[in-house]
């Protein structure tokens, strides 16, 4: 699973220059050598086996097969919009969300959010996405939607039926047992920012037609919060489904 390197470029079959810091990260971290066998993805939902040809430091030519399909995202589409946490946390946050399948992760802006979304923020999370699903397996690539204003992002017209914002004095726990969604449903789940969403906050969700859930009775971390809910959805959603087969 460790052997996949990514490109932004289309992949068929025939001779392919990998460059930039994939070609280096091949080359020079991981010491591959022409006569090796690598797997090349670029988010299209396939697996590129490839043979290398040739490697120096900044270039790498290989000989790519065609595509293998490679199922490993969840049937149904899960969004996390959350406030960002501090320094680190923000990474560790992307690169876990991306590990459980999640469809599209949005930063949230609310009226106690701390850490402002920047742009090279975004193209830091998109790295980060890449990287996890080089690691995890995953062929099609987390979406890191724009920064977006609470207020806005709860009345959005695209917004699923299905929606829940957290809230650590929310009466009723996430999920309901073993609710799981149905095959093909989209779901959008909602964290807050370290300060919590303010009462109106919740108040505009409400009138949205959101639903306010608990993560059970100790106040979580923005990541945690966001990465334990994650996982009720990426586990729950394939009961019952066809084994999802080895990696
Ligand atoms: N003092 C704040 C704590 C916020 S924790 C408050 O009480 O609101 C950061 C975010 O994580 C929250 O806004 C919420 O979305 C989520 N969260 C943390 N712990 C939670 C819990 N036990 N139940 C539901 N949501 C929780």
């Amino acid at each position: 699973m460790a052997d996949r390197f990514y490109t932004p470029q289309p992949l068929g079959g025939g001779s392919f220059v990998l460059d930039g810091p994939e070609a280096h990260h091949l080359a020079v971290v991981r010491r591959f050598v022409p006569g090796d066998r690598v797997t090349l993805f670029n988010g299209d939902g396939k697996d590129y086996p490839a043979l290398i040809l040739s490697a120096d430091k900044r270039t790498v030519l290989l000989d790519v097969h065609a595509g293998v399909v490679v199922d490993r995202e969840l049937p149904v589409r899960v969004e996390i919009a959350a406030a960002l946490p501090k320094g680190d946390r923000g990474d560790f946050l992307i690169e876990k969300l991306t590990e459980l399948g999640m469809a599209k992760f949005t930063p949230l802006v609310t009226n106690r959010t701390v850490v402002q979304p920047k742009d090279g923020r975004r193209e830091r999370f998109q790295r980060a996405v890449i990287e996890a699903s080089k690691q995890c397996g995953r062929a099609v690539l987390m979406e890191v939607g724009l920064p977006a204003e609470w207020t806005e992002y709860v009345r959005a017209s695209w917004l699923p039926a299905e929606r829940w914002v957290f809230h650590t004095t929310a009466p009723n726990l996430f999920p309901h047992p073993f609710w799981k969604g149905d095959a093909g449903s989209h779901i959008v789940l909602a964290v807050g920012p370290e300060g919590g969403f303010t009462d109106e906050e919740i108040a505009a969700a409400v009138a949205g037609g959101w639903r306010v859930g608990s993560l059970g009775p100790r106040v979580l971390r923005v990541e945690t919060a966001a990465v334990a809910a994650a996982a009720v959805l990426a586990v729950n959603s394939l009961a019952g489904s066809a084994s999802p087969g080895p990696l």
